[in-house]
């Protein structure tokens, strides 16, 4: 597709040795054709008060933000937003949208936003929905979405549509999207669901259709690469503070009380690090990516009775994939979809303390274990997470008209921005105990390392 005139316009935005956009070589991939129809909003008076509202097709968005002399300026990625010319003719686009994975606040805003963008910016009335998950799209299931019907959608949790885990089968999914005629996919879902929105893309293009595949991504645990943040995010933040309160008035409420929060966070333990940094009565944070051990000098054990010596009670949040080494016993299990299944730490950490403190008969404890996480997931999107998922939701629906593909909409240093699958998928998102993040964290609840510090070093670098 080099003819199309995509690859020449990309030697615009060469500039400087070693300026380059990674995704070049293959951003024609990420082209259905050249867009030929004028788009609707052109007439929309409305729009034409906005400078700039349209955005160039040459606009790039810089994955790195501070780069270093001389080193390579890295990825850019296409900006999102209307483009001048469209794709699609709107009459002739049949949109669907499939939600995947686990709840995350702000799916219904998405889901919302995407028929509300096609139908009001567009002029696109056929959106079905799919009924949960990938596997709906060998049931006959679906439900036609208006805007009427999605209206108040986003002031509930959860997602109208339903989900699921496991039940990928591309073959299946695109011949079903054949069948039906369907030239605009939605997906929305978390690292899995994007793998699997890749597929569905790979297969389209190999069959040669003219479908615009469209991811959004979804992980409340803040997991995916690339992008600032998810949706979903900020809500579940939010709601961690209500457990956290919960146990530290338990905690405050007794002689030498323990109030343990397990908040999500499989991979990653972003939640439970911005839980503890906004909360402040949290003692101890502990987060898959830092390893900690429990008995011994410098041990967590230790530090709680130090704790509670000195205030006579504490609060300890972790993450539910914190400490998975430890957990003894573990027979490898996994969900439908693959993922392993993993211990309840929290419970079997308030066990361990128990027992421990009352058979080295320390001192008498009162502990209490909370775990919020169906609460949290469950509600629905906060007022920035249902500005950030309509803002990701219009993108999506910009990128698709205009004719891109296997992309996902996403923030990026703060603008939105199409990024292609893969760059999403190849790895997650972790904290970085050696970030600055991680030691502000560690300042706020002044806990022990739980490791041996480095020799030489044991300084923190951005
Ligand atoms: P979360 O883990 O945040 O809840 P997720 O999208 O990662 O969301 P999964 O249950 O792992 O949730 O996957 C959702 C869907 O994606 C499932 O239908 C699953 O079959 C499919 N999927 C997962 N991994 C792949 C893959 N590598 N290739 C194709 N499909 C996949
Ligand atoms: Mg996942």
């Amino acid at each position: 597709m080099a003819s199309n005139g995509v690859d020449e316009q990309i030697k615009l935005v060469e500039g400087p040795a070693g300026y380059v956009l990674e995704d070049v070589p293959h951003l024609s991939d990420y082209i259905l054709d050249l867009p030929t129809y004028p788009n609707p909003l052109q007439s929309n008076a409305a729009y034409s008060v906005v400078r700039q509202y349209f955005v160039d097709e040459d606009d790039t968005v810089q994955e790195k933000i501070v780069v270093h002399k001389d080193s390579p300026r890295g990825t850019h990625f296409r900006r999102a937003g209307p483009r001048q010319k469209v794709y699609f003719k709107p009459s002739d686009v049949r949109a669907c949208i499939v939600t995947c994975g686990g709840l995350c606040p702000g799916l219904n805003t998405v889901i919302r936003e995407i028929v509300c963008g096609l139908h009001f910016m567009y002029g696109v009335t056929e959106v079905i929905g799919v009924d949960c998950g990938f596997r709906g799209f060998y049931s006959k299931n679906t439900v036609a979405l208006t805007p009427k019907t999605v209206s108040d959608i986003h002031k509930r949790g959860g997602t109208i549509l339903g989900t699921s885990r496991g039940g990928h089968d591309t073959s299946k999914i695109v011949d079903n999207i054949q069948d039906r005629e369907i030239n605009q996919v939605y997906i929305i879902g978390g690292d899995g669901t994007q793998k699997g929105a890749n597929a569905i893309y790979k297969e389209i293009r190999r069959r040669g259709l003219k479908v615009a595949v469209a991811g959004i991504p979804k992980t409340i645990d803040n997991d995916i690469p690339v992008i600032d943040k998810s949706f979903g995010f900020d809500t579940a933040v939010e709601e961690a503070q209500r457990a956290i309160n919960a146990a530290h008035v338990e905690a405050t409420s007794v002689e030498n009380g323990i109030g343990i929060v397990k908040l999500m966070g499989r991979y990653s333990g972003f939640i439970a690090m911005y839980a503890t940094l906004a909360s402040r009565d949290v003692d101890c944070c502990l987060i898959p990516e830092s390893p900690f051990y429990l008995e011994g000098k410098g041990g967590l054990y230790e530090f709680i009775a130090k704790r509670l010596r000195e205030n006579g009670h504490m609060v300890i949040v972790i993450a539910e994939g914190a400490g998975q080494d430890l957990v003894a016993e573990s027979i490898e299990q996994q969900d439908a979809s693959g993922n392993k299944l993993l211990k309840d730490v929290g419970l079997w950490m308030s066990l361990k303390i128990k027992e421990y403190f009352a058979k080295h008969n320390v001192m008498d404890i009162t502990l209490k274990y909370i775990d919020p996480t169906y609460m949290i997931r469950a509600i629905p999107a906060n007022a920035s997470d249902n500005v950030y998922s309509t803002l990701l939701a219009q993108s999506a629906v910009h990128g698709a008209m205009a004719g891109y593909t296997g992309f996902v909409s996403g923030l990026v240093n703060g603008r939105h921005t199409y990024i292609p699958f893969n760059r999403i998928t190849e790895r997650q998102n972790k904290v970085v105990i050696t970030d600055r993040m991680w030691a502000r964290m560690l300042s706020s609840t002044n806990q022990p390392s739980f490791m041996n510090p480095p020799k030489g070093t044991t300084e923190f670098t951005d």
